[in-house]
C-alpha cells in the first residue's frame, strides 16, 4: 500500500448537474475531458449522510446503516443525528485503506462528517473547527456558511496531494421548493395523527434550508391507522407516493430498522419539516432551495488522472465512485 499513487476523493454537497456547466466551473469540466465524465444516482433519501456514507463505504444504506441525517427507535423514543461512526455497519473505505497498512486523511467543511467517517483518518481536519497546525499554516477558514470554507479546504488537499487521481460525486441535487408541510400536524388535523413524523433532511445545520427535505419518514400510533394516514397524506398536494417501510426499503436498498412506519416523498416542489405549533404548511420564499427527494437523485460523477484506478464497470450510482479502490486496492473485502 505504501507506494499507491495518492488519491483525492471530493464529496461535493449538493452539486446538482444543472450546476456542473463549463462556464460556472471550467475546472471541473477539465478534468472531466480528460477521464471520466456522467451523471449517475443518488441514494434516496437524497440527504448528505446518507449518500456519504454510501460513497465512503461504497455501500447501500440497507449495508451502512446511515439511512438520513437523523434517527428515531419507537421502542425506545431515543433519536439523534446520525452523525457518529458508531452507527455505521461497514468500514469505510479510508478504514480499510488504514487497515492494509495506507494512510487516509479526511478534509471536511462540518464537524459532523469527521464524527461519522473519520474513523482511522489522519488528519481529519473540519474547517468548522481546524487543528491549530492547520490553522497557523493555511490561515483561519472562513464560516461554515459561506463559500470559502471549500476554497480553504481545496488548497490544503491540492498541497497534500498535487499528483493524485482524482475521484468526485456529490451526495445530492437541489431545487427550488416552494412548500413546506410539518406532517405531524397536517396528520392531525386530518383526523389521523401519527406519533412522530420526521424530516430525513434533519441535521443541526439550520441555516441550510431549516433542515426541511422532501423525505419524510412517519411512525404511526397503530398499525391498523396505515391505512387512514396513508389516505390523508395521498390527498395533500405536494406529496407525491407514500410507501411502507418494507416496500420503500426494498425499493431503495434502506435499512428497515432505521426508517419509518411509512415514507413520504415529496413532488419537485414540497418538503416536509417542523414548524410552528398551529401551523401545518408554510409558502417558502422564492429563494429557497432544498433537497431529499427523488428529483435531487441526479448528480455529476467525475475521475481523472485515474489510468491506474479504472472502473471495471461504468459506475451508476455515487456509492460506485470508489470501486476502483476496491477492485485494485482491497480485493477480497468488498462485499457486493
Ligand atoms: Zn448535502
Amino acid at each position: 500500500m505504501t507506494n499507491r499513487q495518492r488519491v483525492v476523493v471530493a464529496m461535493i454537497d449538493g452539486l446538482d448537474p444543472a450546476y456542473a456547466t463549463p462556464e460556472v466551473m471550467p475546472e471541473l469540466d477539465r478534468l472531466g475531458a480528460n477521464g471520466l465524465s456522467t451523471v449517475v444516482e443518488a441514494i434516496a433519501p437524497t440527504v448528505t449522510n446518507a449518500n456519504n456514507a454510501g460513497i465512503s463505504c461504497a455501500a447501500w444504506p440497507s449495508e451502512h446503516g446511515i439511512t438520513g441525517n437523523y434517527y428515531y427507535v419507537p421502542a425506545t423514543g431515543e433519536e439523534d443525528y446520525m452523525e457518529s461512526a458508531e452507527l455505521l455497519l461497514r468500514p469505510t473505505l479510508m478504514t480499510q485503506v488504514a487497515d492494509h497498512g495506507g494512510k487516509a486523511a479526511l478534509l471536511t467543511a462540518k464537524k459532523k462528517t469527521v464524527s461519522l467517517l473519520g474513523t482511522k483518518t489522519t488528519p481529519a481536519v473540519a474547517a468548522e473547527e481546524p487543528p491549530a497546525a492547520f490553522a497557523d499554516r493555511y490561515g483561519q477558514p472562513p464560516g461554515i456558511y459561506s463559500a470559502g470554507i471549500n476554497h480553504w479546504l481545496w488548497t490544503v488537499a491540492v498541497d497534500a496531494a498535487p499528483d493524485a487521481a482524482f475521484f468526485a460525486t456529490a451526495d445530492h441535487g437541489m431545487n427550488y421548493k416552494t412548500l413546506v408541510y410539518d406532517l405531524n400536524q397536517a396528520l392531525a388535523n386530518r383526523d389521523a395523527p401519527v406519533r412522530r413524523a420526521l424530516s430525513a433532511e434533519k441535521d443541526k445545520y439550520v441555516r441550510h434550508h431549516r433542515t426541511f427535505g422532501g423525505t419524510a419518514w412517519i411512525w404511526l400510533n397503530d398499525p391498523r391507522d396505515e391505512g387512514r394516514v396513508t389516505d390523508a397524506l395521498n390527498k395533500l398536494p405536494g406529496v407525491e407516493s407514500v410507501l411502507t417501510r418494507g416496500d420503500a426499503a426494498v425499493r431503495f436498498h434502506l435499512h428497515p430498522d432505521r426508517i419509518g412506519d411509512l415514507v413520504v416523498l415529496g413532488d419537485p416542489n414540497t418538503v416536509f419539516g417542523d414548524l410552528a405549533p398551529g401551523q401545518e404548511s408554510e409558502q417558502l420564499p422564492s429563494h429557497y432551495r432544498s433537497h431529499g427527494s427523488l428529483h435531487e437523485v441526479p448528480v455529476p460523477l467525475v475521475a481523472h488522472n485515474n489510468e491506474s484506478l479504472q472502473y471495471r464497470t461504468p459506475p451508476k450510482h455515487n456509492k460506485d465512485l470508489l470501486t476502483p479502490l476496491l477492485t485494485n486496492w482491497l480485493p477480497g473485502t468488498h462485499h457486493p
